[in-house]
């Protein structure tokens, strides 16, 4: 790691990935941090006797994929290494109506959603 930082990203997700790299791309010195393991080709389980391992937990398994957090209302499953949920996607992809894409002065790509009535 460097001494300093223009930014410091915490998530490597879609959301965190992007915007790592969209400011890496201005010439910003960006640090990035993750707290899952990189997974490659290999890596994600094929068989239901392996979904034990992919639970991810800070301390009993630091490696795992998914992290499910069980509250009293609500239960929230995500991707959990270098990735976030782009590891674990179950393919569906939902258009806004109106989109438009455009560069701003500074040509980052800024994503305009125009709400129909
Ligand atoms: C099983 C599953 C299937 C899905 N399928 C689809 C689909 O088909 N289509 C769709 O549109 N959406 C899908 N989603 C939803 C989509 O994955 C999320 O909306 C999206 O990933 C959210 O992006 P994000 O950048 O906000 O967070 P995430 O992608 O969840 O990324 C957050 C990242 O931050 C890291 N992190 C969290 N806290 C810390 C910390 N303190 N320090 C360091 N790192 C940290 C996490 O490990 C993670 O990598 C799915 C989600 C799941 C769980």
């Amino acid at each position: 790691m460097e001494g300093a930082y223009d930014a410091v990203v915490v998530g490597s997700g879609f959301g965190g990935g992007i915007t790592a790299c969209r400011m890496a791309e201005q010439g910003w010195r960006v640090c990035a941090l993750e707290r899952g393991r990189r997974f490659g080709p290999g890596d994600f389980p094929d068989r239901p006797e392996q979904a034990p391992r992919m639970s991810w937990h800070p301390h009993h398994n630091p490696g795992g994929m998914f992290d499910l957090r069980i509250m009293r209302d609500i239960a929230v499953l995500s991707g959990t290494g270098v990735g976030g949920g782009s590891l674990v996607p179950t393919a569906i992809g939902v258009n806004p109506s109106k989109t438009i894409a455009a560069l701003d002065e500074r040509g980052v790509e800024r994503l305009l959603v125009e709400r129909g009535p």
